[in-house]
């Protein structure tokens, strides 16, 4: 036998509730990155009966499930129009590098019909890792372009790079590492200048700069209201509060989102049709986004927005004053390095461990330690910055111990 026999489904359950034991606890605001927890207990529950509901639906046919059709359809017209875009120009993925994908291949292809070559897109070294998976499995190059001291795109070296053969060029609002927005406009504008579409990763933004732009904080521009912007994607699953799995990716029109899709009669199932890459797609995430964006409602993505920002000030403006380290360039977002300021030893792998054995899941880059925050930080704040203070102090941090990290 293969699995030997079964079990039963209590059994299974206890041993799958056991085996979570040693996951990251997000609830307890201990973790930032991965769970954007916006603490919303209504909202929670409601996701839950609502991927209960659709859990075993599928939109690949959306005849048999008219619900989907219309949640996809209200979903993607809601992010479009918060976007500044055109209904009916955007599609659900699974995730922000589904998203990026997308927008890479769409783009990719639209060019080719427009006779171009089409071998390169050009993107600045912030720009996530998705880009250049996407170049990879499309068998296009991807260039990554050098940053400024700001930590924005070069617009010098990008310009340096471009050929006739880039089909894309790539801007971050924000970029993951440092929170900062690459200057959109003038990168749009290259692109224009240079016949080449241009897509905006507002993966991380897209679902929380407009709400922070109409509780009227400075908001730089970065969505479809620049002119040369093609594409954008934008993640439900992070700042737009939904469990995972949910993204979407937007075209300025309809013409450029015809070339994501997909249709294909040459075999005896009959006609096969698909707005992306997946064929079976789950309904609960369709559903799921809807009922989040109906739920929350202006009022509540504000609310969200504003704690957001508010945690975010509290954690840089307390991290900033930590003796020895410093943010890293300036963020314009919820989402930031920090790092050593060069006053004092620090030992960013030494803090790092430090962090973790007072029960804080943070990511570490190269540079420094990386932070997302989200409202449910803002209960723990004053104890994060106890610990950072206290983790500066210690040994393998300072260089004072001989540097020996948690057991090694
Ligand atoms: C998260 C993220 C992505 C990738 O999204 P996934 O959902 O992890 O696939 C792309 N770009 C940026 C800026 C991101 O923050």
């Amino acid at each position: 036998m293969m699995f030997g026999p079964g079990i039963d489904a209590d059994e299974v359950w206890t041993e799958v509730a056991s085996s979570r034991r040693a996951d990251t606890d997000w609830r307890a605001g201990r973790t930032f990155s991965l769970v954007y927890h916006h603490g919303d207990e209504a909202l929670e529950e409601l996701q839950h009966r609502v991927a209960i509901e659709f859990l075993h639906d599928n939109a690949l046919n959306p005849a048999a499930f008219p619900s989907l059709k219309r949640f996809e359809r209200e979903v993607t017209d809601t992010t479009a129009a918060l976007l500044h875009g055109k209904p009916r120009t955007g599609a659900m993925t699974a995730g922000g590098t589904d998203s990026i994908f997308h927008a890479v291949a769409t783009s990719r292809d639209a060019a080719r019909a427009d006779g171009r070559v089409a071998g390169n897109l050009l993107v600045p070294h912030t720009a996530h890792p998705a880009f250049a998976k996407a170049a990879h499995y499309l068998g296009v190059e991807e260039r990554r372009a050098p940053v400024g001291p700001d930590l924005r795109a070069d617009l010098e070296a990008m310009e340096r790079l471009v050929d006739d053969e880039t089909f894309l060029l790539v801007g971050s609002a924000p970029c993951y590492p440092y929170g900062v927005i690459d200057d959109i406009e003038a990168i749009a504008a290259l692109a224009a200048h240079h016949g080449t579409l241009c897509h905006v990763d507002a993966c991380l933004g897209g679902w929380l700069l407009p709400w922070w732009e109409q509780l009227g904080h400075d908001v730089k521009p970065f969505d479809f209201r620049v002119d040369g912007v093609t594409s954008i994607s934008a993640d439900l699953h992070k700042y737009g509060w939904m469990f995972k799995g949910a993204s979407t990716v937007t075209y300025r029109d309809r013409d450029l989102l015809r070339h994501q899709f997909f249709a294909f009669d040459d075999w005896p199932g009959g006609i096969y049709g698909s707005p992306g890459a997946a064929g079976t797609r789950p309904g609960a995430q369709i559903a799921g986004a809807w009922a989040t964006i109906q739920h929350l409602g202006d009022e509540g993505f504000l609310r969200l927005a504003d704690e957001v920002w508010r945690a975010d000030d509290a954690y840089a403006s307390g991290i900033a004053a930590v003796d020895g380290l410093q943010i890293t360039g300036n963020p314009e977002f919820s989402t930031f390095e920090f790092a050593p300021d060069g006053s004092r030893p620090v030992d960013v792998g030494g803090l790092h461990a430090e962090m973790s054995e007072r029960g804080w899941h943070i990511d570490q880059q190269q540079g420094g330690l990386h932070l997302i925050v989200f409202p449910r930080h803002l209960d723990v704040v004053d104890e994060f910055l106890a610990d950072l203070r206290q983790s500066v102090e210690s040994g393998r941090v300072t260089g004072a111990s001989d540097g020996s990290y948690g057991g090694v």
